[in-house]
């Protein structure tokens, strides 16, 4: 029984590692039972009690709200700065007002810079599309940009020292009844993401990376985000990367592509033309919308699963929220959850058991084995979140 070590920007893995997950809110209840008995099962498969992993509960959300008093209580803070690696389903965050965004705080506390969203259409799903060609892994920003949470009511006497400091010193006059943001985005932030994703490419031999921006407009933050990322890939990967800032070119081939897009341009790029977009490396908000948009490409945003990743830890998630709709009524699509088990184990070095997963994934939805957010396109009911998992674990213990 032991934690996961990080060495030389390495996962030291032992066999019989702790690792430490939170339920989550909402469906996260039962995606998060489902994805734990679905990767033990892989597990087994693969490695027939020679590796396992030993799951520690930790409380966020609602359910150490109730059992404590606080929804990121010291104790889960203290086990995950120290374990590093954690497994979660979503927690809720409320918008306009209320408590800042726990994912948030738990990306920052370990530094979880690059959230990595693979999205790849799995046949058998009902696509919007014609064609729908999507293979796509989108590198999103963790730690700058708007998610940095800066920003003040409008009747705040902070947004009010904004806006007179604005218009003493910049001149710049902003509606007394603004609230007011603000976006940080660094270069040295842009260039750790823009080598992970470059790295990425390389490893997984991938075809092209298009940074997505909205550059035009915020030259400062965004346009800089574009600029900082060609100049990390002409600089360290030359070799690797071809970098095309006309925008007009194809594949080359050897090199992997680097070229841009603005946000709109890329939305709908997506859809008209998914075949040309390999990794999308974007700041966090344009990350964010473009996963969402990809998700529903595929036919069905509840099977994509997430990886934060740092230089020295991990978190990992569904893309989706907390569908509070759904929640304890046995009608939540797990695959999501059980998607970013696969990825956690592919760091973990346990790659053969993510294979296994995502193989019984693949022949479940082929053979209409699928909860009911995907039924539905069928006219069918589908099965309900526990049936779902069992026949996925029948599956992987049978092999096929
Ligand atoms: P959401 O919870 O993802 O739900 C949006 C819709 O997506 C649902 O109504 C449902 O669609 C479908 N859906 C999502 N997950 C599903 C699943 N597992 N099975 C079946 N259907 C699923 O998004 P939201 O309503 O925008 O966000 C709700 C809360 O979740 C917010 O507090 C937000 O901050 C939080 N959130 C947390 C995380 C995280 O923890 N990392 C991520 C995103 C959002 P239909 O109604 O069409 O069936």
């Amino acid at each position: 029984m032991e934690k996961i070590r990080f060495q030389d920007g390495k996962w030291v893995v032992p066999d019989n590692p702790i690792i430490p997950y939170i339920e989550g809110d909402g469906v996260g209840k039962e995606v998060t039972a489902s994805a734990i008995s679905v990767i033990d099962a892989a597990v087994e498969k693969e490695f027939s009690g020679k590796r396992k992993i030993l799951w520690r509960e930790i409380l966020a959300g609602e359910k150490a709200l109730k059992e404590t008093g606080e929804r990121l209580p010291g104790s889960t803070l203290r086990e995950i700065k120290s374990y590093r690696v954690l497994f979660k389903g979503p927690l809720e965050t409320p918008i306009g007002s209320g408590f800042r965004s726990l994912n948030v705080e738990i990306r920052m506390l370990l530094d979880l810079y690059a959230n990595i969203r693979p999205v790849k259409y799995v046949e058998g799903l009902e696509s919007p599309l014609k064609k729908p060609t999507v293979d796509m892994v989108i590198f999103r920003e963790n730690t700058d940009d708007i998610y940095t949470g800066i920003e003040w009511k409008y009747n705040s006497k902070e947004a009010a020292l904004m806006r007179s400091i604005l218009k003493r010193d910049f001149n710049v006059e902003i509606k007394g009844d603004s609230g007011i943001g603000i976006k940080p985005m660094s270069k040295s932030k842009t260039e750790r993401i823009t080598r992970m994703a470059i790295r990425y490419a390389i490893a997984n031999k991938r075809r092209a990376i298009t940074i997505m921006h909205k550059g035009n407009i915020m030259k400062y933050t965004e346009g800089a985000f574009r600029e900082w990322a060609y100049s990390i890939a002409r600089r360290e990967f030359n070799k690797n990367i071809l970098v095309d800032e006309t925008g007009r070119m194809q594949n080359s081939g050897k090199k992997i592509l680097m070229n841009d897009r603005i946000a709109d341009n890329m939305f709908q790029q997506i859809i008209a033309k998914p075949e040309l977009y390999d990794i999308i490396l974007a700041p966090n908000l344009n990350g964010d919308y473009v996963s969402d948009a990809a998700g529903a490409l595929i036919g069905d945003i509840g099977i994509l699963g997430s990886a934060n990743i740092g230089d020295m830890g991990g978190a990992f998630e569904p893309v989706h929220g907390i569908a509070a709709k759904y929640a304890g009524k046995n009608l939540a699509n797990p695959i999501g959850t059980i998607k970013a088990g696969s990825m956690m184990l592919e760091f973990m070095g346990w790659g053969r058991a993510a294979a296994v997963i995502d193989s019984a994934v693949k022949s479940a939805i082929k053979r209409k084995i699928v909860t009911q957010d995907i039924a539905r396109a069928w006219g069918k009911k589908g099965l309900g979140t526990r049936e779902f998992t069992e026949a996925l674990v029948k599956i992987i213990k049978k092999g096929s």
